[in-house]
């Protein structure tokens, strides 16, 4: 059904010359990282090699994922493209908003209730435009991705961090803005700067206690949170090879949190065996076909440190399972230090809740190893005691697991069955008495744990773990508990031990499901009408942004100069503000509400240059466009670093700002900036962002002579009649200015130019 046959197919024949031509112009053996990417140039075969961490490059990706949360503004400025249809398979997934409170079947449907004109946009468009469409209920994106649609050598985006959970199935697949998810359903190329290569050998063999998210956890101390940065972490070697392909995507899917763009395994005879074992066997027979272009070349394995940027090694046999955190996943604790580490920190040692489950680990294999735990807790007369959750990450896995008799299990242990959605992991979760701010102790197996992000409890100490690990310590309640070392008293007073959990990698009957939450698009989406309540505050379709008027912009106003840090965040917040992801007007009143006013260090207070008072940001440049006033963004260094989130760009351009000019910028917000027609400009002398005062009426020069590599002017008039004139550059290309002229890059797709 979801997946692409052809299309894979087509990838797959192009293979052999590419990687030739690849070789030929590196001038050395490949990885697989490099393998892959050169595949996907946009330009066809490679013809010269790209500077890792330098080289901006276009490619094709042969996929699209949108989760729901980020969707909707992906799919309202596609439908500004004027196309009839995606121009590449993609897929939208209802996950990111239902609440876990008391199960799956109750929180699902208030769910549906509550964000039901939202699914109707999201199943309108999906339908129209030739998107698949999966369901609430039907699962988390990563994991129904990584089931139905990831294949080795794809290269795919997703509008979600998580997205390099594919990785554990031989794919690049990297979690973009949806900008970047609109511009390449659009037919666009999608650009992306080559990365660099982190190798990560595995040796030896999982047993026991650990599992395959005890390696990402140790890489996670290894690198840091910032050390995966710009490069993609490829791993290979004897142990690689000995893991299924769920633990790969679980070890992928946490890659995130090192930073890395994304992680990647080669194709094995795991990746074959998961890929028939999800009635994908026919995409088996053709990677075998190809197989020795879905690894790195034996010699860059065999000699990685001459071909990789950074090599870490780690040796399966000797690696203990992990805890981390608490309120960073890189904090690692090997099981055997863990408990000494809580008592020194003060951590609270009693654990209050344990979660299983979400993107991250809710294979039939952590399932079953899990529910082998649970089952013992059951024969050995242990009462577990802490609450504990699973959150199955498809409907496919929930299906299958409880005809298989796990789900049974873990209700015999107490535990709580979520709707197969993303829930506690997003803070989707209505946790009694959170509101008490408690200081307290959970343990997960999901990604990330930073403060606040399950329940919103800035006291709440995350943990993350395996599910085996999780089950283990909610049975005992107990954050020092050693279940490889410790015993357990039970309801007859008797000392007991936990077995190490067994488990199967792939289900014996095969995977079942009566309804997988499926829906597939229409053939001819042309009478397909899009549902969206004019009256809706969370939805709004969008209007396309005026062109250019072919003029020096002059008396713009000064909107704000702001100070220091100024991220995608602050200028458009998230948090209540995600409501409105899917209408522009409403959440342009969080617009640059968090950035600093340089001339009174205040958040969210600019002079109104109309009135002279002082008012909210959002709230003085509407006063400014309802009088048809421009206006302009003055910023410090790397403004707009942070989440891709095109809002941020969005916004300013729909609320009549013209033009940010900054000392630097992040490269991706600067992108959006230009592709939604706004001038992205930096001072030519950083230290010029002192002569702006915040009377500025401020005129931009040159625009009729707007071309690549030309200086425009600035000038400067203040209030008390003096001025400046300044240089201010920009790196537009000639493409960038068309996007410029036509108001936005959209405009220009939807002419057809
Ligand atoms: Fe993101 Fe968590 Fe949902 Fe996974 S389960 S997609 S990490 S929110």
């Amino acid at each position: 059904m979801a997946f692409d046959i052809e299309m894979i197919k087509a990838v797959y024949e192009k293979y052999p010359s590419r990687i030739s031509a690849a070789r030929k112009a590196v001038g050395r053996p490949l990885t697989l990282t490099e393998k892959i990417l050169y595949a996907h140039l946009t330009q066809g075969e490679a013809s010269e090699a790209f500077g890792r961490g330098v080289s901006y490059v276009d490619f094709n990706p042969d996929r699209v994922a949108m989760q729901d949360a980020t969707a909707q503004m992906a799919l309202l400025q596609f439908m500004q493209a004027g196309k009839d249809k995606v121009a590449v398979p993609s897929t939208v997934h209802c996950d990111h908003l239902i609440q876990a409170e008391v199960g799956a079947t109750a929180d699902l449907n208030k769910a549906k209730d509550k964000n039901r004109e939202v699914y109707e946009f999201l199943s309108s468009v999906s339908n129209k435009y030739g998107i698949g469409f999966w369901k609430p209920g039907a699962g988390i994106i990563h994991q129904v991705v990584l089931e139905n649609y990831a294949f080795p050598g794809g290269m795919m985006i997703g509008t979600d961090s998580h997205t390099p959970n594919a990785g554990g199935l031989g794919m690049i697949a990297i979690g973009v803005g949806g900008a970047d998810a609109c511009d390449v359903m659009a037919g666009l190329p999608w650009e992306l700067k080559f990365p660099k290569l982190i190798g990560v050998k595995l040796t030896g063999k999982l047993s026991g206690w650990t599992s395959a998210k005890d390696v990402i956890l140790k890489v996670a101390g290894i690198l840091t949170v910032k050390g995966g940065t710009g490069a993609v972490v490829e791993y290979f070697g004897e142990g690689a090879r000995s893991l299924s392909a769920t633990g790969k995507g679980t070890i992928c899917n946490m890659g995130a949190e090192i930073g890395a763009t994304t992680s990647i395994f080669g194709y094995d005879e795991k990746s074959e065996a998961y890929l028939r074992g999800t009635e994908r066997g026919d995409i088996a027979d053709m990677a075998n076909t190809i197989k020795e272009h879905l690894n790195g070349d034996a010699e860059v394995y065999a000699n990685p440190e001459k071909y990789f940027d950074q090599v870490i090694e780690i040796n399966l046999s000797e690696l203990e399972p992990h805890v981390n955190g608490p309120f960073t996943p890189d904090l690692a604790w090997p099981l055997s230090k863990f408990a000494a580490a809580v008592k020194e920190n003060g951590w609270p040692a009693k654990l209050d809740v344990g979660l299983i489950g979400s993107c991250t680990n809710s294979s039939y294999e952590d399932i079953s190893r899990a529910a082998s735990l649970a089952q013992q807790a059951v024969d050995k007369k242990l009462i577990a005691k802490s609450e504990y959750t699973i959150t199955p990450g498809s409907e496919q896995v929930r299906f299958t697991v409880e005809r298989d008799g796990f789900l049974d299990v873990f209700g015999k242990m107490g535990g709580v069955v979520l709707a197969n959605a993303c829930g506690p992991c997003i803070g989707q979760w209505a946790r009694h008495g959170a509101d008490k701010q408690e200081k307290n102790s959970i343990i997960t197996s999901f990604n990330r744990n930073f403060a606040k992000r399950a329940d919103g409890n800035p006291n709440t100490h995350a943990f993350v773990a395996s599910p085996e690990v999780v089950t283990a310590l909610a049975i005992a309640g107990d954050l020092t508990f050693n279940p490889m070392t410790d015993t357990l008293t039970n309801e007859d007073g008797q000392q007991v031990k936990l077995d190490e959990p067994k488990g199967l990698e792939l289900p014996t009957k095969g995977f079942a499901v009566e309804d997988a939450g499926y829906q597939a698009p229409a053939q001819d989406g042309s009478k397909v009408q899009v549902i969206v309540d004019p009256q809706s505050e969370r939805l709004q379709l969008l209007e396309p942004f005026k062109a250019w008027e072919g003029t020096d912009l002059k008396g713009l106003k000064l909107l704000i100069k702001a100070k220091g840090k100024c991220t995608t965040d602050h200028i458009s917040m998230a948090g209540p503000w995600l409501r409105y992801r899917g209408h522009l007007d409403n959440i342009s009143n969080n617009m640059l509400i968090g950035a600093v006013n340089a001339y009174n260090e205040e958040t969210n207070k600019v002079k109104n240059q109309l009135t002279g008072e002082y008012g909210e940001v959002p709230a003085v440049q509407r006063q400014y466009k309802l009088q048809g006033i421009g206006s302009i963004v003055v910023g410090d260094e790397n403004y707009g670093e942070g989440s891709s989130r095109e809002h941020a760009a969005m916004e300013p351009r729909f609320l009549g700002v013209r033009a940010i000019l900054v000392k630097s910028f992040a490269r991706i917000h600067e992108t959006n900036l230009k592709k939604q027609g706004m001038l992205a400009l930096t001072f030519a002398n950083p230290a010029d962002y002192d002569l702006i005062q915040e009377d500025d009426s401020i005129d931009i020069l040159g625009l009729t002579e707007f071309a690549p590599g030309k200086p425009l002017t600035v000038v400067l008039n203040h209030a008390d009649g003096s001025r400046n004139e300044i240089k201010v550059n920009h790196t537009y290309n000639e493409g960038q200015i068309e996007w410029f002229k036509a108001g936005s890059a959209l405009n220009l797709i939807k002419a057809g130019i």
